[in-house]
């Protein structure tokens, strides 16, 4: 089977992990430091938390904005599931922004129209958090700007697009928002096993984004009610987690981080060949925005159905039939029962759910060879024939 993404490990990145192994830290030691520091410099951000998970990221991201029961979170339906959840975790409710049909990011003119109604019944979001799609930025001024008018925090779902550019800022920088978060799931651009992060500017954040990640703890002064009772003491000030990430893990996103280029050089050159192979077949092929140079985590195609003799489910079946680990990015999350539940019904996003009934994320990873690349548009163009 060629599956639709994996990660690439090579000896140096084991030679890393084994060199942590060795060492006298394996948890939030010397090498979850050098990996923040890292990645930090790299996005041009000022301030990096890694963490165990994107999921713990979002979470602790939410809560550092202030995120709270009642408030309002709103994010892309053509997302994971995590991107909405981390509101509920925080109490706080979920909803929606239709996307962008030829992005399929959350659709900033859906945003406008949805924030200029919600103004109108005070029911405007704390957060919103924009997701760039398949590793391509959202429209990220455009963002801002509705944040700066409107009081929300804007926290960037970067799971798909470390490596990736919008304008002339790396995707991380924070330029345009108050937080970004990184995955570093093995299908993702870099990983770490399990793992996120979440970078800032802002010390604030920073400060509290450290502490929900360890238990609320703090080991500083300037934070402790009172006095300290001595070098060993420390102070619980707010109910936070363990969402720590290892020495071990961080270890092999640090030696990662060498070939993040390569990765996404590689992955341009390979969506690049997909896009000129299967230039004449009864596709709609990704749209590249102008303002962004993608990290292209995903090599998503929508079937012209109107084209094809076949349904959208015959053709998963037959290229998973031929070894070919195609995959579906996303189901819409309202679509899902736990949401259904919460009162969102079909044809809430009909935007995300058309494209639903079409796309097609075809293999795409670093370590895909130009023959394995060729039998997928080989097979692809027999199911068309
Ligand atoms: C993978 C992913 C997440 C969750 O990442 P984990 O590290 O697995 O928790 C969140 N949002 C998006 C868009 C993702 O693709």
């Amino acid at each position: 089977m060629i599956p639709y993404g994996r990660q690439d490990i090579s000896e140096e990145d084991i030679r890393s992990v084994v060199e942590v192994l060795r060492s006298d830290w394996l948890t939030q030691g010397p090498a979850v430091e050098r990996f923040e520091q890292e990645v930090a410099r790299y996005c041009g951000a000022k301030y990096a938390v890694a963490v165990s998970s994107a999921t713990a990221a979002l979470h602790v991201a939410c809560l550092a904005a202030g995120l709270k029961p009642g408030d309002a979170l709103w994010t892309s339906p053509n997302t994971f599931v995590a991107s909405a959840n981390c509101g509920l975790y925080c109490g706080a409710r979920p909803d929606f922004v239709d996307i962008d049909p030829r992005t399929y990011n959350l659709s900033v003119d859906a945003l406008e129209e949805k924030l200029a109604r919600a103004e109108k019944q005070g029911r405007l979001p704390r957060i919103v958090i924009p997701v760039h799609f398949a590793g391509q930025s959202c429209d990220m001024d455009a963002i801002a700007g509705l944040g700066k008018r409107y009081g929300f925090t804007v926290i960037e779902d970067a799971s798909h697009a470390i490596g990736g550019r919008y304008r002339d800022t790396r995707v991380g920088s924070c330029a345009f928002s108050d937080m970004t978060v990184f995955s570093f799931h093995p299908v993702k651009i870099i990983t770490t096993g399990e793992g996120g992060m979440v970078l800032t500017n802002r010390q604030d954040f920073y400060e509290k984004l450290v502490r929900l990640r360890s238990h609320g703890i703090t080991r500083d002064p300037r934070f402790m009610e009172g006095e300290s009772d001595g070098p060993w003491y420390y102070q619980q000030i707010e109910l936070g987690f363990n969402y720590r990430i290892t020495d071990i893990q961080a270890g092999l996103g640090a030696s990662q981080m060498q070939r993040l280029d390569e990765f996404v050089a590689r992955r341009r050159q390979l969506s690049d060949r997909y896009d000129s192979l299967l230039r004449d077949f009864p596709l709609t092929l990704p749209w590249r925005h102008p303002d962004a140079y993608s990290a292209v985590h995903l090599y998503v195609v929508r079937l012209r159905l109107d084209l094809i003799g076949k349904t959208h489910r015959q053709v998963f079946e037959e290229l998973r039939q031929h070894g070919i680990g195609a995959n579906l990015h996303y189901i819409p999350v309202h679509t899902q029962p736990y949401y259904q539940k919460m009162g969102f019904r079909k044809g809430d996003f009909p935007e995300a759910e058309r494209y639903y009934g079409e796309a097609i994320s075809l293999p795409l990873y670093p370590g895909l060879t130009e023959n394995e690349q060729d039998y997928v548009v080989l097979t692809l163009r027999n199911i068309f024939q």
